[in-house]
């Protein structure tokens, strides 16, 4: 998949959030690369950053957050420089967002093809109201939804359904990037299964690249090309998913993976539990962010930030352990419980 031309070039991307209590440094110069007709799956735990960068590859970060820094490179043009009418424009031509709850992107007073057609003809308004409807029925079949739910209101159809309204509202512009953030998890296991499997079908019938943001790990085990893994606002390992699964380097991919229930597990055995919390990002932890729960912690890892390296082709990891600094002799750090 590395072997695919690169979409989008994510450049030292940061975002913080005003609060109370000072600023959160939600994303943390996160660099990326996305690649053409790829499904990446990115996971982490509630609060590490990833519907954050989802929003921020959009740019639909609100007040009180905001993109402090970087580049979103786009088919080679940075949209960080492009102006609210630009972005509009790129929002639904070449990217769009499905998230979680669709009744909230969904206006609840328009039917299904309404939003179809509305979505056409802001973008390309020589359409007629006909041909957009034409393409839109096709589009809905193409989906697995009968053209006579087209009359639908969102309120009328299943939570499937209108996760594949939502993925139609991106394809029906040809949109080249689907970030789909936590898409599947309102749905029951089967009906989430199912769409993660029409999630692949659509990325080979559309060639379209999509973006998939979740917490569940057996779901991007099932449907992504490669995985990133971020902590803490912090992107700490990406490669192709197999080999993170069966070798994940950084030590907090590797607690993560290890507190998965796998029905393979002994009797009597207990799952890994991962010591210590997620840090408050208002004071990150100094150095490399995971060094107060990780079991390798040295003394390096306190003090200096390790960089996003590349270890082997295609497989990047963010820790000492991987990386040679004159520092890296001193002692091991005690880990908190
Ligand atoms: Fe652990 Fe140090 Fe690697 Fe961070 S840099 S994950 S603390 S070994």
């Amino acid at each position: 998949m590395t072997d695919n031309k690169v979409l989008m070039q994510v450049r030292d991307l940061s975002v913080e959030y005003k609060t109370r209590l000072g600023m959160v440094s939600a994303v943390d110069h996160v660099s990326f690369d996305i690649y053409e007709g790829e499904i990446l799956g990115l996971v982490g735990e509630s609060g590490c950053g990833k519907s954050t960068l989802g929003k921020a590859l959009m740019r639909m970060i609100q007040p009180p957050g905001r993109i402090i820094g970087g580049e979103l490179i786009f088919n080679g043009k940075d949209i960080m420089t492009y102006d609210e009418k630009q972005m509009q424009d790129f929002r639904g031509r070449k990217a769009s967002m499905i998230f979680q709850d669709p009744m909230t992107s969904l206006n609840p007073v328009q039917r299904v093809d309404e939003h179809l057609i509305e979505a056409i003809q802001v973008h390309f308004p020589e359409i007629s109201k006909e041909e957009a409807l034409q393409r839109a029925s096709e589009l809905i079949e193409r989906l697995g939804i009968q053209s006579n739910r087209m009359s639908s209101y969102p309120h009328q159809l299943s939570g499937g359904m209108r996760q594949r309204v939502m993925v139609a509202l991106g394809l029906i512009l040809n949109a080249n990037l689907i970030i789909a953030d936590e898409a599947t998890t309102s749905l029951d296991v089967i009906v989430e299964a199912k769409l993660a499997d029409e999630f692949r079908d659509i990325r080979r019938e559309f060639g379209v690249t999509m973006l998939v943001i979740t917490h569940n790990i057996a779901l991007v085990a099932e449907l992504s090309d490669r995985l990133a893994v971020m902590y803490a606002g912090h992107m700490v390992e990406m490669g192709d998913v197999y080999k993170v699964f069966d070798d994940p380097l950084h030590p907090y991919t590797q607690g993560l993976l290890n507190s998965v229930p796998n029905i393979q597990l002994d009797e009597g055995k207990e799952l890994y539990k991962m010591p210590g919390e997620p840090p408050n990002l208002t004071h990150p932890p100094s150095g490399c962010r995971f060094h107060p729960r990780c079991p390798m912690a040295m003394a390096i890892c306190s003090r200096i930030e390790p960089d996003l390296i590349e270890v082997q082709p295609g497989r990047h990891v963010k820790c000492w352990l991987y990386q040679d600094h004159p520092e890296k002799s001193e002692p091991t750090l005690e880990v908190s419980k």
